[in-house]
């Protein structure tokens, strides 16, 4: 019984099953693509906290974030 074999994971980006390896040096994720992608989508998440400032929000029209229009798309 070896356990040189190395773990497979499922990549949190895309699901395709990738090796948890010394040698995967996108692990988690499967390939460099899904690594940026996920980092990608951490930064805007975080950019979208940062830009929201709680002071601002009473003087916001909350009609503006509330478009019947997009509702129905
Ligand atoms: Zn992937």
């Amino acid at each position: 019984m070896t356990s040189n074999e190395p773990k497979k994971i499922k990549c949190p980006q895309c699901g395709r099953l990738t090796f948890y390896s010394n040698e995967n040096q996108w692990r988690p994720f499967c390939s460099e693509r899904c690594k940026l992608i996920d980092l990608g989508q951490w930064a805007s998440e975080s950019f979208k906290i940062a830009s929201e400032d709680p002071l601002d929000l009473d003087s916001l029209n909350p009609d503006d974030f509330n478009t019947p229009e997009d509702d129905n798309v």
